[in-house]
């Protein structure tokens, strides 16, 4: 659907904005309009309008400055960052999408390991200038191009080193965050004068809450124009690579471990899991199955058949594999891992595999998603245009998401693949990463989709994850389990009122 901004708001955007940062030229604002990210299968097509204005602010005074006029001119408003995720775009009519790709510093600070970022610096970026200093941010699983402030202030942000680096909602500390109506609200101990951005919490109540909840506001409560996030030691020399993409030669890593493991079953992976964390030995963590792994492998959609009819993938990974790395801080504290883990592995009858089982290739792909959370973009989407998931998304313990959640998905998915409504690409293709060696596991059940063919109809497997979900008293889109339909509502009535007091 396609609206036009009323005369007086475009000139005063110009105005406050110079006209080289904001437009309404119909080329520019269909480049806006769709977007091959995260989400698109199951959303996008029906989700998103053309905005009506694209702004590109460059300081937090010109964001206020947006903010007045949308809120002058009942203009929607919805920030991206670099727009990975489908919600980024316009999902509601009349509205001005912030491109915040100007807004790009970083500040690091080596003493007390946090890093002050801006909305368009990426999570790679972060990691190649604090591993200078022994230092490492959290990478969410969507890779290095995204931006970290966008995973910590609005989004999920769990990822496979979450094991060691937390869930980015947890990094946050102090936010800089303008309201609806223009205002600049700092959270944490950037209210207090003089306190830096060392704390996301007080004095008084927690407002991360408030501004996020479980899995983010995806843009509605305003925009975050800085947040303060919590880095951790990395071991050793940067990570670098030479050679040519997209495999690239990785260097030689000292001090660290890095192997697949496939278990049998899920039970033992379930055990083995738990016991890995309570060992607080492992920096990276995340599981693949042979449909995520081939789509890695291969370059072109015909390697990915050859691939895909040749079947030693599936044939060794089974249901599903894991890649675990170790980054250790001294030879002995390496030694003494490797020992923990290979007992574990074994007592849970894992089988470990060395990374280059299937060539160089195989190793890239363990070494990059390990340090650099590469590879899962292009996972998710090849062979087929669009990614989606089979409900539940879980963020709940291991045995739930084991036990309870991935049945339901599995069931949702074998029957959806059979009838060609998203691909069949082997019963199982789960995700899952367990946080802070802890019990808590992120789960969710990836699976490929190309929305123009005609039999194509992702939405209807979230939908009915979403309803087995329910009757089974089973969290799904990273709600935590409710006693009943009825109390899931509550989150949702204290997200809406929460909404309507910051933007009336
Ligand atoms: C292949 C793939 C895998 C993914 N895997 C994961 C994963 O494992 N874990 C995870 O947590 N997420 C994942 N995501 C989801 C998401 O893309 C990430 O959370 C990512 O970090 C968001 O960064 P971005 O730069 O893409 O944000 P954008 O897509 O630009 O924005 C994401 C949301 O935040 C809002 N937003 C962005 N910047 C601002 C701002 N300055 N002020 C207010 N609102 C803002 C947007 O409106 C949008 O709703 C994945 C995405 C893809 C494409």
């Amino acid at each position: 659907m396609s609206q036009t901004i009323p005369e007086g708001a475009y000139n005063e955007f110009v105005e406050a904005l110079g006209e080289d940062n904001f437009s309404t030229d119909p080329g520019i604002l269909e480049t806006y309009t769709y977007m091959n990210g995260l989400g698109q299968g199951g959303l996008g097509i029906q989700w998103v309008h053309r905005p009506v204005g694209v702004a590109l602010p460059g300081s937090v005074e010109e964001v206020q400055a947006i903010m007045k006029i949308c809120a002058k001119y009942k203009l929607r408003f919805k920030a991206h960052s670099t727009a990975w995720w489908v919600q980024a775009l316009a999902t509601k009519t009349n509205c001005v999408i912030l491109d915040m790709r100007r807004m790009n510093n970083l500040e690091i600070n080596t003493r007390d390991s946090f890093a002050i970022t801006e909305s368009y610096v990426t999570a790679g970026e972060t990691q190649v200038e604090t591993m200078k200093h022994g230092l490492n941010p959290h990478l969410v699983g969507a890779g290095p191009n995204a931006s970290n402030l966008a995973s910590g202030t609005s989004m999920q942000g769990t990822g496979g080193s979450s094991i060691r680096t937390s869930m980015q909602e947890r990094n946050v500390l102090g936010v800089e965050w303008v309201t609806p109506k223009g205002e600049v609200l700092k959270l944490g101990s950037l209210n207090s004068p003089n306190a830096g951005w060392f704390c996301g919490d007080g004095p008084g109540p927690s407002l991360r809450g408030m501004m996020r909840g479980a899995s983010g506001n995806m843009g509605d409560n305003g925009v975050f124009t800085k947040v303060a996030l919590k880095l951790y030691p990395w071991h050793g020399e940067p990570y670098e690579c030479d050679g040519t993409p997209p495999f690239f030669d990785s260097n030689e890593r000292p001090n660290s471990y890095l192997r697949y493991v496939v278990w049998d079953n899920y039970d033992n992976e379930a055990d083995a899991l738990l016991r890995l964390g309570e060992a607080e030995i492992i920096d990276y963590n995340n599981r693949w199955a042979a449909g995520a792994f081939t789509s890695a492998m291969s370059i072109t959609n015909e390697e990915y058949l050859e691939m895909v009819e040749k079947g030693e993938f599936k044939e060794k990974f089974g249901d599903g594999y894991w890649t675990f790395f170790i980054n250790a801080a001294s030879e002995r504290a390496l030694d003494y891992k490797i020992k923990a883990f290979k007992k574990i592995v074994s007592e849970t009858g894992g089988v470990i595999y060395d990374t280059t089982v299937f060539g160089k290739r195989s190793h890239e792909i363990a070494m990059q998603n390990a340090v650099r959370a590469v590879w899962i973009g292009k996972a998710a989407y090849m062979p087929t245009s669009a990614n989606t998931g089979t409900v539940p998304f879980s963020y709940e313990t291991i045995d739930q998401g084991y036990k309870h959640a991935l049945p339901i998905s599995l069931d949702v998915k074998e029957e959806y693949a059979s009838q060609d409504k998203i691909l069949n690409e082997g019963r199982d293709n789960c995700y899952v990463c367990i946080d802070e060696d802890g019990h808590y596991m992120h789960i969710e059940h990836a699976c490929l989709v190309e929305m123009w063919e005609p039999k194509a109809e992702p939405t209807g497997a979230c939908i009915k994850g979403a309803a087995r979900a329910i009757e089974k008293g089973v969290g799904f889109f990273y709600c935590s389990l409710p006693g009943s339909p009825k109390d899931l509502i509550i989150y949702t009535q204290y997200s809406s009122q929460i909404q309507k007091l910051l933007n009336p």
